[in-house]
């Protein structure tokens, strides 16, 4: 492990030696079954709801009220070894705390959905990419007229996590409220729509390439009446709030980038020790521990890196640039570091039940979700000055 230990209270590493004694005891054991089956574990989900994973960020006393250092430390942990499951817990932390930010006026509506969402025990999914594109957020097909006091939403979204799920119930869905005017865009509200209304499709379970035991769907709106209460926020800004409320939300993904690269190094090190060849150890040939340093490299990177901009987050300093950086850089370090872990593994690096091949498929959407690695150039490309 790469210690970072000015970024940590006594009450982090405590946090953090919890979750990875959860990550040992509950979660290890049946990952890469879970995966190979595409199979979503609502017994392991129920667990981590036990473990206080998914109400980290709510606001007390529904929650944690916990910072944002504490939600990247469990997910860290847990993408060691299963990073279904801590996308499936990020998504249900940032949606929970994004629905209690938008809604924090609405205490009716905060005490109705919250509890039960800080446990766990409902999901709300987030609902912003469209089949039209998703690193063009605001570019949004998805139309909320008023009619009388309700709303009726017409669209459809897609690649929604924790959509589907026996927990599943609502969706803050992002849908144009208005027309285009002047070559400008039509504002974006924010409502939460619940599952089950009716006209709300959940389509199909997309087959997955990785975070193969998360849950991920596209959803379809037709003529969804929503009443006047469902709309978050004020209208015409719920997207503009979310983007400004979510500048963190980034860097819990470096984090499971972090956690994932971790996952490779140790999966290595064991394979690269006890594998012979040529009549010693693989780890005895230079070029093969040089790789296994260079791994561990990328995972002082990334924990740096990650670290760096949650402190500042929850130090309250500026963290646009620092987030950006971090994704991209930790993505993309693990995204190498899985393709290294594979090629020293030969043959066993192709194979569905290894570690390595699980860390390698999960790799990959780690440069795609939350932003793109392009998109993160662009943010630093811009904050440079450029005229992107
Ligand atoms: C498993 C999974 C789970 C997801 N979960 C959610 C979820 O819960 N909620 C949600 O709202 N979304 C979710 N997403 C969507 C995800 O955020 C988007 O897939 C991502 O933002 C990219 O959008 P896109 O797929 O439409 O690709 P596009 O935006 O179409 O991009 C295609 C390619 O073009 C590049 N590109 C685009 N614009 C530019 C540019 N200006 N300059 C250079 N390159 C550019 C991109 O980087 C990318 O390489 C999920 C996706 C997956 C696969």
């Amino acid at each position: 492990m790469y210690e970072v230990p000015w970024a940590f209270t006594d009450e982090h590493l405590e946090w953090q030696r919890t979750v990875a004694a959860f990550v040992a005891d509950v979660v290890a054991d049946g990952a890469a079954q879970r995966s190979i089956e595409r199979r979503f574990d609502p017994d392991l989900v129920r667990a981590a709801g036990r473990l206080g994973a998914f109400g980290l960020l709510a606001p007390e006393p529904h929650g944690a009220g916990a910072d944002v250092r504490t939600l990247c430390l469990a997910a860290e942990e847990v993408a060691t070894v299963d990073s279904s499951l801590a996308v499936t817990m990020h998504v249900q932390a940032i949606s929970v705390a994004l629905f209690a930010h938008l809604a924090k006026d609405q205490p009716a509506l905060l005490d109705e959905v919250l509890p039960r969402a800080a446990a766990g025990e409902d999901f709300i999914s987030f609902g912003l990419t469209e089949p039209s594109g998703g690193s063009d957020a605001g570019n949004i097909s998805t139309s909320a007229r008023r009619d009388g006091d309700d709303w009726v939403i017409n669209g459809s979204k897609q690649f929604i996590t924790n959509s589907g799920t026996e927990f599943s119930r609502h969706v803050i869905l992002f849908a144009a409220t208005g027309e285009k005017r002047d070559g400008r865009r039509a504002p974006i509200s924010a409502f939460l729509v619940p599952l089950d209304a009716p006209g709300v499709v959940v389509g199909p379970e997309y087959a997955k390439l990785g975070w193969r035991s998360s849950d991920t769907h596209p959803l379809f709106f037709d003529d969804v009446r929503v009443p006047g209460t469902a709309l978050l926020g004020t209208e015409g800004t719920g997207y503009r709030e979310a983007l400004a409320f979510l500048t963190w939300a980034r860097i819990p993904i470096a984090a499971m980038s972090l956690g994932l690269a971790r996952g490779c190094l140790s999966d290595t090190l064991r394979f690269v020790s006890e594998r012979e060849s040529f009549g010693r150890p693989l780890a005895g040939n230079q070029g093969v521990s040089f790789q296994v340093a260079d791994i561990a490299a990328a995972v002082a990177t990334c924990r740096v890196l990650t670290y760096d901009a949650a402190w500042k987050y929850d130090r309250g300093l500026p963290i646009e640039r620092e987030a950006a950086v971090a994704k991209l850089v930790a993505s993309e370090l693990a995204n190498k570091a899985a393709y290294t872990a594979t090629q020293l593994q030969g043959g066993y690096g192709f194979i569905e039940e290894t570690a390595a091949t699980r860390h390698y498929q999960d790799a990959r959407i780690l440069t795609i979700g939350e932003g793109t690695s392009e998109v993160q150039r662009l943010l630093i490309a811009r904050g440079l000055g450029l005229p992107l």
